[in-house]
């Protein structure tokens, strides 16, 4: 018998491209993979997006019985998700009637970010199925840094605007009213248990994945044939990289300022945004200007998944100066390639990197202490053999394969705790 999975994915395409605007990054890579493991494993997977180009076909196959199905709701453009509010009931609507008219129902809805699940819980409801949500950032969470604790009380919040009373509103509500919120660290369900008074089986601790195929160390000459694919000749001269979109809470800034206070003359790259005419990498470039250290910093721009390999290889560390990440993918991808990370100790980072085992974790931001821990790792190669070897065994456990089977394990437990319910409701 086969299982039908209805995934939600109303603001941003799983296949959109990565890191070059602020919208398409780590979850999209999620939800592609997560599907594509989901499929390979036998069930089929809808996955529902909003339509932002009117040229994108309305159904396409994206893997083994993947299908990504694009509903028109509000224009076919290009929106920030703080705009879509108003079109999830839309969204909602055209899911229906496409669900409607299909030869087989849904087993399973599941979704992701806010307004994914607002426009998922109703559809949920109105099939009688169960609902998994993953929220990937929460709005009361995601502005908590280091040395400022997030409020979590229940009490209300001063929203800054309109749009996002909206969305901590409604992710208080969908936290409550799903069957089950996937979280990608046990910190993020004790956060999201506290913020919103969950009982620990309402969560799910189910890390990202990392497709380790694609992603690997190389052979021994690699890192000098990387360095040379990508222009990077120079001998010894140390490299550092950032990966990610060009978002203020990727805190760029402070690694540009990490980078000038560093006594190792090292050259950084910065991977992400649109090089030709994206204002941030024009504020950007004019930041390491006028930190004194143009020369040293290179701005190229995304590059497809499918090259970042070639990066993380030629490089000595990634650092990531996030002032939060719910999980970092980046990171994961980088020690899969064998690369050590410098993080700071936010988020889920601190479940992926392990100070002095795969990488360096920074306990209090600040580019003093970044560059302080960077200059110690590249002037210790002990350190750096140490963590270079320990880099790919310690993400093994994030194959997307075992990543799937807990995902299928918890579609069970839910299917057979709604059966459940089913037949009691019938006395
Ligand atoms: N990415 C990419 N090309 C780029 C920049 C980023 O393919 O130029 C991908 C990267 O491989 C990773 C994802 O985008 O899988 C970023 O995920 P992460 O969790 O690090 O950050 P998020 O976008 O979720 O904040």
């Amino acid at each position: 018998m086969c299982f039908r999975v209805a995934m939600f994915s109303l603001h941003t395409s799983p296949i959109a491209q990565l890191g070059r605007t602020r919208d398409a990054g780590g979850m999209n890579v999620y939800i592609r993979e997560l599907s594509r493991e989901l499929g390979r494993g036998g069930m089929y997977v809808d996955i529902f997006t909003r339509r932002s180009d009117p040229h994108t076909p309305f159904i396409q196959t994206i893997s083994d019985r993947v299908r990504l199905i694009t509903m028109t709701a509000g224009p076919a453009e290009p929106l920030p998700p703080g705009a879509l509010y108003p079109y999830v009931a839309e969204f909602s609507r055209r899911v229906a009637r496409f669900a409607g008219g299909q030869e087989h129902p849904y087993d399973m809805v599941h979704s992701h970010y806010w307004l994914s699940a607002a426009a998922a819980a109703p559809l949920a409801r109105a099939w009688d199925l169960p609902h998994v949500t993953m929220f990937h950032t929460v709005e009361r969470l995601k502005g908590q840094q280091q040395g400022q604790p997030v409020e979590m009380s229940a009490a209300p919040v001063a929203p800054r605007d309109h749009a996002t009373a909206i969305r901590i509103e409604s992710e208080g509500r969908i936290a409550v009213g799903a069957n089950c919120v996937i979280v990608s660290t046990e910190h993020e369900g004790e956060q999201l248990r506290r913020l919103y008074g969950l009982s620990s089986s309402h969560t799910r601790v189910i890390p990202c994945g990392v497709d380790l195929r694609a992603f690997t160390p190389g052979g021994a000459d690699d890192r000098a044939v990387a360095r040379r694919a990508l222009g990077l000749d120079g001998a010894d001269t140390p490299i550092l990289l950032f990966v990610g979109r060009l978002d203020p809470i990727k805190g760029i800034d402070l690694l540009l300022e990490s980078v000038a206070l560093m006594k190792t003359p090292a050259r950084l790259l910065v991977v992400g945004g649109d090089p030709a005419g994206d204002p941030e990498v024009e504020r950007l470039r004019a930041r390491a200007e006028a930190l004194g250290i143009a020369e040293r910093a290179r701005f190229p721009g995304a590059v497809p998944q499918s090259e970042l390999p070639r990066y993380y290889r030629a490089a000595d560390a990634l650092v990531v100066a996030s002032r939060y990440e719910s999980f970092g993918l980046v990171a994961v991808e980088a020690l899969a390639c064998g690369l050590p990370v410098v993080a700071s100790a936010v988020g889920g980072l601190p479940s992926v990197v392990r100070d002095g085992e795969n990488g360096l974790l920074v306990r209090w931001r600040s580019a003093e202490a970044f560059a302080g821990r960077i200059d110690a790792l590249l002037g210790d190669s002990a350190l750096m053999a140490r963590l270079r070897a320990q880099a790919r065994p310690s993400v093994e456990r994030f194959d997307w394969r075992r990543i799937g089977d807990r995902v299928r394990d918890l579609y069970q437990t839910l299917s057979v705790e709604a059966e459940r319910a089913a037949v009691c409701s019938c006395f």
